[in-house]
């Protein structure tokens, strides 16, 4: 079985467009379609042919780009069925427990509301990849515009038990800003002091902090602490659950 070709690209702001390619059957997705003209130039380096878009949920900067590529490309849209009366184009639509199959690889796909109720993110097994919209973000997590912070932490539990290698993209580079935040919350975690650095470093040279690892995030991203001893310490909520430490660690970093 041929591996997988992933290529990253900056897209409007601070999102970020993928591609994944099969070698093998040629087959092209793009993980969602905040703009169409990066997608076209990244597809003219490649010499590839768009054959997918899998989209993440109903935010115009990640489906921005859907009508003009289909129209170029004639490519199948793949997207979220509790959403899909809030995107157009959608060819084929996808909920918790579906799997797609993209260049003969398996592709599951997990509902992962909050951020938007119909929100799901796409894990190609075989690949140990994850694309989680904006659900889970390096060191962050999305902001709950839909659903409840309670919906949320469900949804980051949930990609919580992927494999610790699974390679994680996220929708957004808001990775330093994240970082700083994360700092507020666990200074004394030198996981987290030294990937600080490490970030300041990357964006500085102007390098993306995607993709990242589960592992990394579990070591590091307080969204997904809020066992921590040394978190619950500093919020003062020693006996709550992780839910409701998850939400105060979301509720301030609303407020930052
Ligand atoms: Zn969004
Ligand atoms: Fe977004």
């Amino acid at each position: 079985m041929s591996q997988l070709e992933f290529s990253l690209f900056p897209c409007l702001k601070d999102n970020y467009g993928c591609l994944v390619h099969d070698p093998e059957s040629g087959q092209t997705v793009s993980i969602d379609a905040p703009e169409a003209a990066p997608v076209f130039t990244a597809l003219n380096t490649t010499g590839a042919k768009l054959s997918h878009i899998f989209v993440t949920h109903h935010h115009g900067d990640h489906t921005a780009g859907i009508g003009e590529l289909k129209a170029a490309t004639g490519c199948r849209v793949v997207g979220p069925t509790a959403e899909a009366q809030r995107i157009d184009g959608l060819d084929h639509t996808v909920a918790e427990g579906d799997a797609l199959e993209f260049g003969g690889k398996r592709v599951e796909v997990l509902d992962t509301p909050g951020h938007t109720l119909g929100h799901i993110s796409y894990w190609f097994k075989d690949a140990d990849t994850a694309f989680v919209g904006d659900t889970l973000f390096a060191l962050g997590c999305g902001r709950v515009f839909e659903g409840t912070n309670t919906v949320m932490w469900k949804s980051l539990h949930k990609l919580m038990q992927l494999p610790a290698q699974t390679k994680i993209y996220c929708g957004h580079e808001y990775t330093a800003a994240n970082a700083a935040f994360a700092l507020t919350i666990e200074p004394e975690n030198q996981a987290l002091c030294e990937r600080a650095k490490e970030i300041l470093k990357l964006r500085s040279d102007g390098v993306a902090t995607i993709p990242t690892t589960m592992a990394l995030e579990l070591a590091t991203n307080p969204f997904l602490r809020p066992h921590s001893e040394a978190i619950r310490a500093r919020l003062k909520l020693q006996r709550a659950s992780d839910a409701d430490v998850f939400s105060e660690i979301r509720e301030r970093k609303n407020k930052a």
